[in-house]
């Protein structure tokens, strides 16, 4: 399956599918330097597939620390000058081959490299459906996560599924968290269809019909990302879940999509009480469970210091804590919540998993 952005300028392509490397060719073909861009990870799984395409462009090959590791800028500093130090071209397309880490950090230093060179992203997570698209690149500082970046687009996405055999459960179940949010942010079908379809771990696990899923996934992402690149509007509702989940995040050092699914939970508690909604929440805590989602770390949240990052959350402004909610499925929107609300919403959210 194949999306192109739509952007006014500058568009690219995305292709979803098993062996969409066999496309690489086309987008790659006319650049004098390519440099390979991989997770070490991917790379100790994968690397007859590497190897091949190194040999076939003579492409430079740059092995990177798995996951977020490679986000600091101290490792920023120390490959950019080994790049620089290869004498590449400004014709030069680096490619990141890995999760949502290697693909920002690749794409970033595609942003700064000569002052700007060509990058394709190669997904090979889940959760880099999410992150692959978009144009957000950057690295972390110590004063936060994704502080350093740039709006970069890729020239190209080329998601070549057949990486994903090689996941654990623990990262399905954290990229998995986005394409239900994707599917929240869409409407009621494409809720009830995912659930039925990923109803329990057994099922999840099989990935079976996943190109279909992250297809509406980054479609639901492109149709509010190229209304609003900079998130100075509707992108804001891509944070269905983050602000709870990433105060999570960050206190507790699990992956990302883990504590999203536990903030897109927080988020119905918080609607049913400002919005005065009846959503169930029951429901969702049982989907979670089902499918085996860590949860126990809930039991060690405590309500004050959760608080505290939710404020310091770079997407606030002025007036303190926002949240995306959703007024039904499919149709959310951004509001204050006070102090007051979030802490009754806590109680309450934390009586749901004592059961
Ligand atoms: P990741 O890149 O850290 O990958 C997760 C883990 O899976 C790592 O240990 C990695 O080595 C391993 N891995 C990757 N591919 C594999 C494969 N095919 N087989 C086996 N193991 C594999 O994380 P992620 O979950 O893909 O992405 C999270 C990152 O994405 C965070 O840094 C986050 O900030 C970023 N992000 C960016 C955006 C954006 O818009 N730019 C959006 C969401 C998230
Ligand atoms: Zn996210």
């Amino acid at each position: 399956m194949k999306l192109e952005t739509t952007y006014k300028s500058n568009n690219y392509p995305i292709i979803i599918e098993h062996h969409a490397l066999d496309q690489l060719h086309d987008y790659i073909k006319n650049y004098q330097d390519i440099v390979l861009v991989i997770d070490q990870k991917v790379e100790n799984e994968w690397s007859h597939i590497t190897d091949f395409i190194a040999s076939e462009y003579e492409a430079h090959k740059l092995i990177v620390p798995s996951g977020e590791t490679t986000k600091t800028l101290s490792f920023y500093e120390e490959t950019i000058e080994s790049l620089l130090s290869k004498q590449l071209t400004r014709n030069t397309c680096l490619i990141a081959i890995g999760g949502g880490a290697t693909g920002d950090f690749t794409g970033f230093l595609a942003s700064t490299l000569l002052r700007g060179v060509d990058f394709i992203q190669i997904p090979t997570t889940i959760l880099a459906h999410d992150s692959s698209v978009g144009g957000k690149v950057g690295i972390n500082s110590k004063h936060g996560k994704n502080l350093i970046g740039a709006f970069y687009r890729p020239k190209a996405v080329i998601y070549d599924l057949n990486f994903l055999s090689t996941l654990p459960y623990s990262e399905i179940l954290s990229g998995y968290a986005e394409v239900y949010k994707h599917a929240l942010l869409n409407d009621i079908e494409s809720v009830n269809h995912i659930e039925a379809q990923y109803s329990d771990e057994q099922a999840l696990k099989s990935l079976d019909e996943i190109e279909y899923y992250l297809y509406k996934g980054v479609q639901t992402k492109l149709n509010i990302i190229v209304a609003d690149e900079k998130e100075s509007n509707v992108r804001k509702f891509l944070n269905l879940g983050h602000t709870f989940g990433h105060a999570v995040e960050y206190k507790f050092k699990i992956p990302h999509g883990h504590a999203v699914m536990i903030g897109i939970v927080f988020q119905f508690i918080v609607t049913n009480i400002m919005l005065n909604k009846s959503f169930n929440i029951a429901h969702y805590v049982n989907y979670l469970r089902g499918l085996n989602y860590p949860l126990d770390i809930v039991n060690d949240l405590e309500f004050e210091s959760l608080y505290k990052l939710m404020l310091n959350d770079k997407k606030n402004d002025e007036q303190g804590v926002q949240m995306v909610l959703l007024k039904d499925i499919g149709d959310p929107i951004v509001r204050h919540v006070d102090y007051k609300t979030l802490s009754k919403a806590f109680a309450e959210f934390k009586s749901y998993f004592n059961k």
